[in-house]
């Protein structure tokens, strides 16, 4: 017979699993790299595992569908015996948590109403519209890119094209809105050709995101790919050894993943990119709610 504690830890290997396969549907995923079809793997395994709790007279369980369910959806540093799979070590010591940086008064409007119709950097010249950070002034999550693209940039609003749409399905699969975050740049302008922005050019741009930062304070920021995340958080290391750990940015937890175009072409990755959004996830489920 198997212990309470033990059904309850296979349920929520099952809710995991019916998440992730969630998500991948959601992203048109098909096919990970060296493994079988996705979501007919994960859909056979998760209704085997169901039916086995269903037909169960108690909380006895088969081991050989549990033991499918958590090979197909857990990574390693999930399994038990990892010690990647305590909370304090994947997010740090919750309860002693570092100082945060300093909370602003200040309006977005007047943050906006400073850049006006800036000339700062080289990246002026090309744009048609500056794009500021868009969403929920109040928001506990947090997403940086690098620079807008010909869509933003035509829009005024941040992540609006293709992969402003892809970053619209991650955010729902970890069960949000969009509405619910912010979401935002290193730069505010164009760079000519998409090409990545300087170091000097978001040197120039970045101030006005961290006072940003500064008035909403959330709790996680995802920086997404390897210009912002070197320029928001100055790291040596590519977003490829980085990415799923969480960094620092005073006191706010930062996570680096890829980004939403570079799942575009190449969607194998979209698998890590989720295993990196369920740490944020579990992390704003498990941090205590700040006042607002
Ligand atoms: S990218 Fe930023 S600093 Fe450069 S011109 Fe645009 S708003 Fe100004």
């Amino acid at each position: 017979m198997q212990s309470e504690n033990e059904t309850a830890e296979f349920l929520s290997i099952l809710k995991e699993t019916r998440e992730q396969l969630v998500y991948f549907k959601e992203l048109g995923v098909e096919r990970i790299e060296g493994e079988s079809p996705v979501s007919r793997s994960m859909e056979t395994a998760v209704r085997q595992a169901e039916t086995s709790v269903a037909e169960s007279p108690g909380p006895q369980i088969t081991g050989g569908a549990a033991t499918t369910a958590r090979a197909e959806s857990a990574p390693e540093s999930y399994t038990s015996d990892s010690p990647a799979s305590s909370p304090a070590t994947l997010f740090g010591d919750l309860a002693a948590p570092p100082v945060r940086i300093q909370k602003s008064s200040e309006s977005f409007e007047e943050i906006w109403a400073d850049i006006g119709d800036c000339t700062r950097c080289p990246l002026y010249q090309e744009r048609t519209n500056i794009v500021h950070t868009d969403g929920n002034h109040k928001a506990r999550l947090m997403f940086v890119g690098e620079a807008p693209g010909a869509d933003e940039d035509a829009q005024a609003r941040p992540f609006v094209g293709r992969a402003g749409q892809l970053l619209t399905k991650i955010i729902e699969a970890i069960g949000m809105k969009r509405e619910e975050v912010l979401i935002g740049n290193v730069n505010r302008c164009r760079p000519p050709g998409n090409r990545p922005p300087t170091p000097e050019e978001a040197s120039m741009c970045k101030p006005f995101l961290l006072r940003e930062i500064a008035v909403v304070q959330p709790d996680v920021i995802v920086v997404l790919g390897n210009t912002a995340m070197k320029n928001l958080l100055d790291i040596k290391q590519g977003i490829t050894r980085v990415r799923g750990q969480f960094q620092d940015y005073h006191g706010v937890k930062v996570m680096p993943t890829f980004h939403p175009a570079y799942l575009l072409r190449d969607p194998s990755k979209k698998k890590e990119t989720w295993e990196d959004l369920k740490k944020v996830r579990d992390y704003l489920d498990t941090a205590p709610k700040r006042e607002t």
